[in-house]
């Protein structure tokens, strides 16, 4: 049987999946529905570690992800800074590639495969009527998700960390986790290049910081300048760069079932993450292959594949979820961790989600371990 799909959302996990799908069956009617123009985006770059490259290399089709490659900037260690102290990481391979990049490429493979692109059209009604399958890939803010709360069970935390995603005109050797201490206040920055001049710059602070700097009853500008202020070594004078660039707390959203009648959520609609434990899009991208795979698997049986994708999927994505809380917690509880001496922080904070174990750093960051087995022996 020839079937319809339907896309809401023209991000990552909507135009990999209708790209997959489109790929395999010609014959099927693939239409994505995208409330932007095609070249409106927010975020600045996205990060993939290495191992998430040579999964979506493997499990999704490789010619997608060589295209990406071509535009990607790679490092292979992470770097640590506390108390204006580096201290790099190695073994650690990750990528980064401008969002709107990725997006284009993206979009490029859905038009050569013949899937339906609808920009500037913003779904209010879902009508899961006129398609055999609706496919909610509309974001970690999820309209179609939200109609239906009950039955996807849906369930939100808003935890107690604020954060903002800005741009900085600089670009970073590495991967880099800057914390800082000021005023009382305790602020950390993820940053990293996705240009040979462009860095994503995501700024955090916990509750107390919040307050006691003023920021909760400050505009999004003083915001700003606050943290240029702030961070004005790691930014190295340059000014932070905004779009869409608002502060709120972390929103964590899950779903106790993922799909109902023939709608199926996939990428942050399906749940929300924490950039510490892995990128969103690589995420998204993820759970678009799973489903893929789950429609190979299934044929036309839209309950059976839903079932498989859910089944095959879950483990994953529930421990990946396990491990973003204790992350998260590792974050709201940054203040209390920051008396540590570099090299002790940041393997307290290496091992912050019981993932790593200090026998998998010795065998992958060796040089990491020899520095810290000089710095600080360890008990
Ligand atoms: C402000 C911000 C910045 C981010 N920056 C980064 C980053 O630098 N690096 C990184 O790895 N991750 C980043 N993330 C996380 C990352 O964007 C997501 O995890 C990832 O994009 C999830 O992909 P997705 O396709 O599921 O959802 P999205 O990328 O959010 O795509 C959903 C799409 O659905 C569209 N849409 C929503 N509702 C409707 C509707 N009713 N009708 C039609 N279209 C609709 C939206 O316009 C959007 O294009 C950022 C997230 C946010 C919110």
């Amino acid at each position: 049987m020839a079937m319809h799909l339907k896309v809401v959302g023209g991000g990552p996990a909507g135009l990999y999946l209708a790209y997959l799908m489109k790929r395999s069956h010609p014959d099927y009617a693939v239409r994505v529905i995208e409330q932007n123009p095609p070249d409106a985006t927010y975020g600045f770059g996205v990060v993939l570690s290495g191992r998430a490259l040579n999964v979506l290399s493997e499990d999704g089709e490789a010619g997608a992800i060589e295209r990406l490659s071509a535009r990607m900037e790679r490092w292979n260690e992470q770097h640590i800074v506390h108390r204006g102290e580096l201290v790099a990481i190695d073994g650690t391979g990750y990528a980064a590639v401008e969002r709107l990049v990725m997006l284009h490429q993206l979009q490029s493979l859905c038009r050569e495969t013949g899937v339906e692109l609808d920009f500037n059209q913003r779904l209010e009604r879902f009508d899961d009527s006129d398609c055999d399958v609706l496919v909610a890939a509309d974001g970690a803010n999820s309209a179609l998700r939200d109609a239906y709360p009950l039955a996807f069970d849906r369930r939100v935390v808003d935890r107690l960390n604020y954060f903002a995603w800005y741009g900085v005109e600089t670009a970073y050797a590495a991967h880099t986790l800057t914390f800082l201490q000021r005023e009382g206040g305790t602020y950390c920055a993820h940053h990293y290049r996705y240009t040979p001049s462009k860095s994503t710059f995501v700024a955090e602070v916990d509750a107390h910081t919040w307050l006691a700097s003023g920021m909760s009853t400050m505009t999004d500008d003083e915001r700003k300048s606050l943290m240029e202020h702030v961070f004005a070594d790691t930014l190295r004078g340059k000014p932070l760069i905004s779009n869409r660039s608002f502060w709120r707390r972390w929103r964590l959203v899950t779903n106790g079932r993922w799909h109902y009648r023939n709608i199926v959520l996939i990428g942050d609609a399906q749940r929300s993450s924490h950039p510490s434990i892995g990128s969103g899009t690589r995420l998204a991208m993820e759970d678009a292959i799973a489903l893929w795979r789950a429609f190979e698997a299934a044929g036309s049986d839209i309950a059976s594949a839903f079932r498989r994708y859910e089944r095959e999927r879950r483990p994953v994505r529930d421990k990946l979820n396990r491990a973003a809380e204790k992350s998260i917690a590792w974050y709201e509880d940054m203040a209390t961790k920051m008396a540590l001496a570099p090299c002790e922080f940041a393997y307290d904070y290496l091992l912050r989600t019981g993932v790593m174990t200090r026998e998998r750093l010795a065998k992958e960051s060796p040089e990491f371990m020899r520095r810290l087995a000089l710095a600080e022996p360890l008990s």
